[in-house]
């Protein structure tokens, strides 16, 4: 079965396939500005992108798929913040874009193959811009900008739709005295593939054939996917805040430009939302990874936002909520026991070694589930079916739970290093399982609070939690690399 996945253009499923002959699969996906910190919006985003590359990399093997995605260091936004600093805008899209890693690998998110930036791409934008000037599809206005001009592109609005909606509205209402607000466009919908340079720039400007000035946002994606993945791409990603204007520029720029059709499907994930309002400043509810370190404290830990993110579908809003991080703590918990029980008692499948044992059919709802338009809900509530139903201890069911944590992007964290010789006979291992099995998902949670808080060196908490344990008749062994549960001796 192919990976099939909505396609915002065509507005159906469509399968994913690469296009290209060498088999490669090109994926682009609209990477941050960095400027601030990313919030957990931003962050659903790139999660939903990374299940997805790592369901493409199964589908297609890891070295058939090339992943880039950008950095906005150049903007009106990134310009301010520098300006607001008193530093280099170099100095500040550092920092931020140090920041932005870090949390992309607390998250488990793979870094792209190529992670190009707008400022180290300036050439490849004003070679565009000239292609678009010289085929009339782009012109210099007054004021030293130059302007996309929408209406030499006829299929502008396939996208998004909005030739019927906005643009006759945005026309009808302002035509040339809005436009001269900001600048001296010919049409509102015109948009700027070059900026020219303002005193509020500072140093950040570059030398063009249209004077000083700098790129507009736009071309830059439409650039740097050219240069890295060529004209014709297999899949554009974004959040649906980038659909419009962002997306339908962009096909507008690179279509004028390359004569070619831009990207061949388009996929966007949904807003979220938190305790079912809109995130916004003013709402205070816009959080970042550190604030949600912040309010869990010593428990924190990222892989539970990383699924509390992932519980809803990707094409509909959700709802994040404090409590969702919890629920997401005591599903991790279960996992975590069952990853170790299923380490410490997988039998190797036949003479095998592990590398030539292949993954039983246990989890295969997992992948399908993903396969089938990333359906995270389906795909989770398959994951947590098979772990409960499974009373198979076979080395092959390891590998088959292993790869579908590894497609979903889940580390767990697991105490138990694979044996080396043979445990007990089977009998005992099943019972052994169950038992395990049999410790409320409330107690692991606990339990796994406890750990990270020792890890932590909070021991106040982790004092604090054992004796919780105890009061609710659970004991903790601690080893050097870990910890088991057992039952309190009355
Ligand atoms: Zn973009």
């Amino acid at each position: 079965m192919a990976i099939q996945l909505f396609d915002s253009l065509e507005r159906k499923l469509k399968p994913l396939t690469p296009s290209h002959a060498d088999g490669v699969f090109r994926f682009y996906n609209c990477g941050p500005t960095v400027y601030a910190p990313a919030h957990i919006g931003n962050f659903r985003t790139f999660v939903v992108n990374d299940v997805l590359r790592r369901l493409l990399e199964l589908e297609f093997g890891a070295d058939k798929v090339k992943h880039v995605r950008n950095l906005t260091d150049v903007d009106d936004k990134t310009i301010r913040r520098a300006r607001e600093e008193n530093r280099p805008l170099a100095e500040v899209t550092q920092q931020w874009t140090e920041k932005f890693h870090a949390d992309c690998a607390a998250l488990n998110c793979l870094p792209p193959h190529v992670e190009p930036t707008a400022t180290g791409h300036i050439r490849e934008q004003v070679d565009m811009i000239d292609v678009l000037m010289k085929k009339g599809n782009a012109y210099r206005a007054a004021d030293g900008s130059v302007y996309f001009k929408v209406s030499s592109f006829d299929r502008y609005g396939a996208l998004s739709r909005v030739k019927e909606r906005e643009l006759q509205i945005g026309s009808a209402l302002s035509g040339k005295s809005h436009a001269a607000d900001a600048d001296e466009k010919e049409d509102v919908s015109d948009f700027a593939l070059w900026k020219a340079h303002k005193l509020d720039d500072g140093d950040n400007a570059w030398e063009s054939p249209w004077g000083r000035g700098r790129p507009g946002w736009h071309i830059e994606c439409s650039a740097m996917s050219k240069k890295h993945l060529g004209e014709t791409i297999d899949l554009h990603t974004g959040g649906v805040d980038l659909l419009f204007p962002h997306h339908e520029n962009e096909i507008a720029q690179s279509e004028c430009c390359n004569g070619v059709q831009f990207s061949r499907h388009w996929y966007h994930s949904e807003h979220l939302l938190v305790d079912g309002k809109k995130m916004s400043k003013s709402l205070g509810n816009l959080y970042t990874l550190d604030d949600l370190r912040k309010i869990e404290g010593p428990v924190f830990n990222p892989m539970e936002i990383r699924l509390a993110l992932m519980q809803g579908h990707p094409r509909k809003q959700l709802s994040f909520t404090i409590h969702s991080i919890h629920s997401a703590s005591e599903a991790l918990g279960s996992l975590c026991h069952f990853y170790d029980a299923l380490k410490t008692f997988a039998k190797p499948s036949g003479p095998n070694p592990r590398s030539t044992t292949t993954p039983s059919r246990q989890f295969d709802g997992v992948i399908d589930s993903l396969k089938s338009d990333l359906n995270f809900p389906a795909a989770l509530g398959e994951l947590f079916r098979a772990t409960r139903e499974s009373g198979n201890t076979s080395e092959s069911d390891l590998l088959a739970f292993e790869r579908a944590l590894r497609v979903l992007g889940l580390k767990i964290p697991s105490y138990v290093n694979l044996p080396d010789d043979d445990l007990a006979e089977d009998v005992s291992q099943r019972m052994t399982i169950q038992k395990i099995n049999a410790i409320p998902a409330a107690i692991t949670t606990l339990a796994e609070k406890r750990w990270t808080a020792k890890l932590a060196k909070d021991f106040a908490t982790a004092d604090a939690l054992r004796k919780e344990l105890a009061g609710l008749g659970w004991s903790i062994l601690d080893r050097k690399d870990g910890y088991s549960l057992e039952p309190a001796k009355k």
